[in-house]
């Protein structure tokens, strides 16, 4: 099956086109860009999907993103002919995106949804620990498209994790990452030293970073893999894909999930855009997009400000008005979740796209209910990052509000691996004030002691 793509300026009043092989990241009127598509998407692909999970040594039918190239055929592969994608399609040897929606009891308790209703999707299942492995793997099959040698990112972490270890599996590539110093957890910093990426720790945060990088693409026409780059989005889609292949193509009431960059909410969004065009599905699911009240600039600009997609004619006011306040008063994100560590979210006008078409919520919570949840997830034997505990906290604090219903069904995406940011967690723990603190017990090797200890 072929597929005819380009890249598209996401304001319909502009709507200028580029050919799939340009590398840019944003349209010559300055707006983000999507990656179009238009063929035939017949319903019956399911039963296709369905039929790779039994993948016969094809590493592009067991990575979960490939599996759905039919649905990202921006390369313009033959699905079927594996001598001829084989050499297009960027993959981690088919380890990305095998992931699926878990039942939680006790997250259902904790957050008031009957446990059969609710799932968490851990995307820390992910090789490199976190969601971004989803993206590169479309964003790296893209660059190869124009020929790019070397890949730049701004990262909070785990994009750099994900970008180094995707840049050292392919044969002549390099990585080089910039990040606000001090401002990653060392289990990301970790791996994008391990895997061999050039690391530029830059005097500054996450948003100093992105803005470095946004001006050396204009400059030195480096190929971005931030989340700003339309073909990772593509690659995010899947996680939507794969949740909806396990549910049956059941669309759920709910999907929550935190929010930085906001490409997960823009990614998200199209994905049910698309699949409701293609007539697969008739319900939309409401998203519910969930931030840190230390990066709230969602929150506030959606829910307080009345910031709107209104068909692509966003009041762009609104916005210049929002972060000169934020400029003139020098205010700097803050929160331990450091994935959503994130001011300027430079997916800012896709995001209300997404939340204009799902009707949609913006939730904001306390780093002491992340931190809680986060706890509560691991009291259930799985685990995550910070930051992707503001998928329960925010379901709580969305069910306690009467917004997501104690009947309604929920998939929270939880984006990171529990081990990405130890110190946040044994943080946690050390100090029994906190609500589930698991606090260890110092002992002297006497063994009357630890045997009362024991027994207690
Ligand atoms: C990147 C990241 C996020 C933020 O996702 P966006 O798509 O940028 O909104 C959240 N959680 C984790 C663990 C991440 O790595
Ligand atoms: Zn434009």
């Amino acid at each position: 099956m072929k597929t005819e793509s380009w890249q598209q300026c996401i304001v319909p009043s502009c709507g200028k086109k580029y050919n799939i092989n340009e590398q840019r990241t944003r349209c010559e009127c300055g707006e983000l860009l999507d990656v179009r598509y238009k063929g035939d998407f017949p319903k019956s692909l399911q039963q296709t999907f369905s039929e790779r999970l039994n993948h016969k040594q094809n590493i592009f039918d067991e990575s979960g993103v490939w599996r759905y190239r039919e649905l990202i055929n921006f390369a313009g592969i033959d699905t079927e002919d594996s001598s001829s994608y084989s050499r297009k399609l960027v993959s981690l040897d088919g380890a990305e995106g095998k992931t699926k929606p878990f039942h939680l009891t006790r997250v259902a308790e904790y957050v008031g949804v009957k446990t059969g209703n609710i799932w968490l999707q851990f995307e820390g299942d992910n090789p490199t620990g976190s969601f971004k492995d989803n993206g590169m793997a479309t964003a790296f099959t893209h660059a190869r498209m124009v020929g790019a040698k070397k890949v730049v990112c701004a990262s909070t972490g785990n994009t750099s994790s994900s970008a180094a270890a995707f840049a050292a599996n392919e044969l002549d590539m390099g990585a080089v990452i910039l990040v606000g110093a001090g401002k990653i957890a060392k289990g990301k910093l970790a791996q994008s030293l391990a895997y061999g990426a050039k690391v530029l720790q830059v005097n500054g945060d996450f948003d100093v970073a992105m803005a470095m990088v946004q001006a050396l693409s204009k400059k030195s026409g480096i190929y971005v893999v931030n989340s700003l780059n339309s073909f990772r989005l593509e690659g995010q889609k899947t996680m939507m894909f794969r949740m909806l292949d396990y549910l049956r193509w059941e669309v759920p009431d709910w999907i929550v999930f935190p929010g930085g960059n906001l490409g997960n909410t823009s990614a998200f969004g199209k994905a049910f855009m698309e699949l409701y065009e293609y007539g697969w599905i008739r319900k939309k699911p409401r998203m519910a997009v969930v931030v840190a009240e230390g990066a709230p600039t969602l929150s506030d600009l959606y829910n307080e400000h009345g910031l709107r997609w209104n068909n692509g004619d966003i009041d762009n006011d609104i916005i210049d008005d929002y972060y000169s306040e934020v400029d003139r008063k020098g205010i700097k994100a803050k929160t331990r979740a450091s994935a959503i560590e994130i001011l300027k979210p430079v997916n800012l006008k896709k995001a209300v796209r997404t939340l204009e078409f799902t009707d949609g919520v913006v939730a904001k919570v306390s780093d002491e209910l992340i931190m809680d949840a986060m706890a509560m997830v691991s009291k259930n034997g799985f685990g995550c990052e910070p930051a992707s505990a503001a998928t329960v906290a925010g379901t709580k604090k969305l069910v306690e509000q009467g917004i997501i219903g104690a009947d309604e069904s929920v998939v929270g995406i939880s984006t990171g691996h529990i081990l990405k940011d130890t110190t946040a967690i044994v943080d946690y723990h050390f100090n029994p004030k906190n609500r589930f603190a698991n606090t260890p017990i110092s002992v002297e090797p006497d063994i009357k002691e630890i045997l009362k200890l024991v027994n207690d």
